[in-house]
């Protein structure tokens, strides 16, 4: 396959940027500032933003608080037609998003515009959604009483995102925020705040096209010390906080101490186990587009293959020769399947790992350089690696943001699963199989304990129909489909006696 050796320059790089932001109805002039944006395609800049300070939090979070009070009122299938114009107006404007996307986050073409139609999928679910906000009804023990529990808005929530879904995450946050009732206000990463702000001007443009109110949405560009400032703010209810590990250590403490919540999605150090009985054309597919997909930088991203002694070496084989066909390269080239890593921080820990894998007894089999080094020093191109370890050691058990997966072997099936939860995190898992009880048991309670169990699918690419997140240092938050709505509401639990007499629960005596 062709491997890209061009990088677009700076200029067409800016001028992408600002065309794609105005389409969004972002005035790039009125938010310019001294903080460079930086391109990872060619690790130059592609505009320059004012960052926000701890005032202009307080004085978001009060406009929040006070479109709170006023949405809370709003019927709930009402609110749903904000979302619905919100979710139209991301179809409209789909490829203007996804570019900012690439640009920002480095992100393919095509896994940037499925980032947006993740998007529109979580507007279509809210909006169904705003009409089935079901509470229970239970039998009461005392004759006459209606025992019922009802969920209503819970207040303003901050949303703080990582770079690598520089969109999604807020509108699985915001979709179904807005639905519950709830203004949401928003910290992108400082690494991608163009997309914030194309997002969140959409949203803008969406709620003065329905006459919701204005305070509904906002968006601080800025750094960890605006984060800082908004999990402090004692008006907001909820803090849905996605990114590092290190990050939701930080943050999660903080909100407790004053009683927040929080809803954390952190760092994830996902397996397959690939059993005797996979179909390996499968296996490798699920592998291939899991490990290095997005060139290692999901959450969800494959960094360690359990693979039975039976299968090891030759999945390895076919690994390694699908590794050597990846083309690498500028991620908005027709073509590439692997772009760039962030910045210079990720490429340092990238090969820092690699040799801190070798002195734990590891072999890279394949990758592991670095690529277009010449066409721009700035930007940080790497072949995605395969290495295989001999036991799972200190670097194994740590998640290293970028394209490398380890490979360990197992005999026994009940030893794989061991392998699989022997990790701090618990976010992602798959089993690749053809025997039906090692999937079942795979899936049991007995089983993988991450949040996301696949079998005979990769650990990336999850639907919004499903809740999301993992368990351990991955912080326990789920977000998106089936239930996940919860979290942005609060419940009441509504006791009414109709009985005309007030006989006590428990069969309690207390007649004066
Ligand atoms: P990061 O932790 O460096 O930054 C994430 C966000 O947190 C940024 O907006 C940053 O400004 C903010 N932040 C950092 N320190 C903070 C603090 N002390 N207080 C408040 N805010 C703070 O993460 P990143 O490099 O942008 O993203 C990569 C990480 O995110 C990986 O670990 C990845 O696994 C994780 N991630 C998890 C999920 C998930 O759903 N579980 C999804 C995407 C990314």
């Amino acid at each position: 396959m062709p491997q890209p050796q061009h990088l677009p320059t700076r200029t067409e790089l800016t001028d992408r940027a600002r065309a794609a932001a105005t389409a969004c109805g972002v005035d790039l002039d009125a938010v310019a500032g001294a903080h460079e944006v930086v391109s990872p395609i060619n690790g130059e800049p592609i505009a320059s933003l004012a960052h926000v300070d701890a005032d202009a939090v307080d004085a978001a979070v009060t406009s929040a608080h006070e479109a709170y009070l006023q949405w809370r009122t709003v019927p709930a299938p009402v609110r749903g037609a904000l979302v619905k114009r919100l979710g139209e107006l991301l179809v409209a404007h789909k490829s203007d998003l996804a570019a900012l996307v690439s640009l920002e986050a480095g992100k393919i073409t095509s896994e940037a515009a499925g980032e947006v139609q993740e998007m529109i999928d979580i507007c279509e679910f809210a909006v169904g959604l705003s009409r089935q906000l079901y509470g229970r009804t239970m039998t009461s023990e005392r004759p006459g009483h209606r025992l019922a529990e009802t969920w209503h808005p819970l207040g303003v929530v901050g949303v703080i995102s990582a770079f690598n879904f520089p969109v999604a995450v807020w509108s699985w946050n915001t979709a179904l925020a807005l639905v519950c009732g709830d203004p949401v206000v928003w910290k992108p990463s400082e690494k991608t705040p163009l997309c914030g702000l194309a997002s969140a001007a959409l949203l803008r443009r969406a709620i003065a096209d329905v006459g919701a109110p204005e305070g509904l949405a906002h968006v601080l560009v800025g750094g960890p010390e605006v984060g800082e400032a908004l999990v402090d703010h004692p008006r907001v209810a909820l803090l849905s906080a996605t990114g590092s590990t290190r990050m939701g250590r930080a943050v999660g403490p903080r909100v407790a101490d004053r009683f927040g919540r929080s809803l954390l999605e952190l760092g994830g150090n996902n397996a397959a186990i690939v059993a005797e009985s996979a179909d390996l054309d499968l296996a490798v597919r699920g592998i291939v587009f899991s490990a290095a997909g997005t060139a290692g930088q999901r959450c969800t991203t494959l960094r360690r293959v359990i693979a039975h002694s039976g299968v090891a070496d030759e999945l390895t084989a076919r690994l390694a020769q699908a590794y050597e066909r990846l083309p690498i390269g500028d991620p908005i080239a027709d073509g590439t399947l692997v772009g760039p890593l962030v910045d210079a921080a990720s490429f340092a820990r990238f090969e820092a790992a690699l040799d801190t894998a070798r002195e734990q007894g590891g072999e890279v089999v394949v990758g592991g350089g670095r690529r277009l080094a010449d066409a721009a020093s700035g930007a940080y191109y790497v072949e995605p690696a395969i290495v295989t370890m001999p036991a799972q050691s200190d670097i194994v058990r740590t998640e290293t943001f970028a394209p490398i997966v380890y490979v360990l072997r197992y005999d026994d099936i009940r030893e794989a699963i061991a392998l699989n939860n022997d990790v701090p995190q618990g976010l992602s898992s798959a089993i690749f199989t053809n025997d039906q009880a090692e999937a079942e048991l795979f899936c049991s309670a007995e089983g993988s304990d991450c949040g996301i169990v696949n079998v005979n699918i990769g650990t990336s690419g999850a639907e919004i129909g499903g809740a999301f997140g993992g368990e351990k240092e991955t912080g326990g938050g789920r977000e998106s489909g089936s239930d996940a709505w919860k979290a942005y509401m609060r419940r009441a639990t509504n006791t009414v006696n109709y009985s005309g007499s007030l006989p006590l629960a428990q069969g309690v005596d207390f007649s004066v």
